[in-house]
């Protein structure tokens, strides 16, 4: 039962943190503060109450329209809320109440935040990658220190972050030019390679090296699917930062698994 408690409560946390990643989502690429004015409807402009701002269930108790105009909302709001519940409370069940669990939450703030500004923009604030890199940086040194773990050392925890940032970069130039011969135009934007270097410092060599290639397994499944069943066409640009940020989240949940079957398979003997 108590299990039970705490994991609604994970889940109502992540929601409500996904509320303000909206806000992010919305507010970040226009250049609006984060702070003021506060949640306002786009069409009346009323002021939101808290008890309207409750995740996920403001929004079903509504029925997905305005308390004060009837508006229709987006079920996207209502569904990033749900998404980021689901993520904490996946990442709780995982590592329990430990400061790792808090490291990836807020590894995982940013994902969701990046990957739906990069669907919507096609880019992705350096604001954003910049400061999830550094604050992989310091979440990498930090985290030894905090849980008393004898190994790694803060300081070889960091190396093994700016060792995975400096590789994602690397990577990504790597996998532009591949991409860029395979289309015959530009197939990354630079804020890719701010991504792969933020997954680098959170995830390590190994991490952003499985990240990179579930993303591009991920990205030309899903977008060859799309162009097959004539959603887009070849020439659109499609955003990669969310196939990144999904590759990340798979990584982050299953990537010890995925990486030791790989060495199991291919070298039995180490
Ligand atoms: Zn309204």
């Amino acid at each position: 039962m108590d299990a039970l408690i705490t994991s609604v409560l994970v889940f109502l946390f992540g929601s409500a943190v996904g509320s303000f990643l909206n806000v992010v989502i919305y507010r970040v690429p226009a250049g609006l503060s984060l702070l003021r004015p506060p949640s306002r409807c786009p069409r009346c402009e009323t002021r939101l109450k808290p008890y309207d701002n409750v995740p996920v269930l403001g929004w079903l108790w509504l029925r997905g329209r305005c308390r004060y105009c009837r508006a229709p909302i987006s079920p996207r709001y209502p569904l990033i809320e749900a998404l980021t519940g689901v993520l904490f409370l996946a990442t709780f069940w995982l590592w329990g109440m430990t400061w790792a669990t808090v490291g990836y939450w807020l590894l995982l703030s940013w994902l969701v935040a990046l990957a739906f500004i990069d669907l919507d923009t096609l880019t992705l604030p350096n604001g954003l990658t910049q400061s999830g890199l550094g604050l992989g940086l310091v979440v990498r040194f930090a985290l030894p220190l905090l849980q008393g773990d004898p190994w790694p050392s803060p300081i070889q925890s960091l190396m093994g972050g700016i060792v995975g940032a400096v590789l994602g970069i690397w990577l990504f130039d790597l996998i532009t030019i591949f991409a860029s011969a395979a289309l015959g135009q530009t197939a990354m934007g630079g804020g890719d390679a701010k991504l792969a270097a933020m997954l680098g410092a959170w995830l390590g060599w190994q991490g952003v090296l499985l990240s990179g290639f579930l993303a591009c397994l991920v990205g030309a499944v899903v977008g060859g699917a799309a162009i097959a069943l004539k959603l887009i066409s070849r020439r659109q640009p499609m955003p990669f930062g969310p196939f990144l940020a999904i590759a990340a989240v798979i990584t982050l949940f299953w990537g010890e698994t995925l990486i030791g079957a790989y060495r199991a398979i291919f070298f039995p003997t180490l």
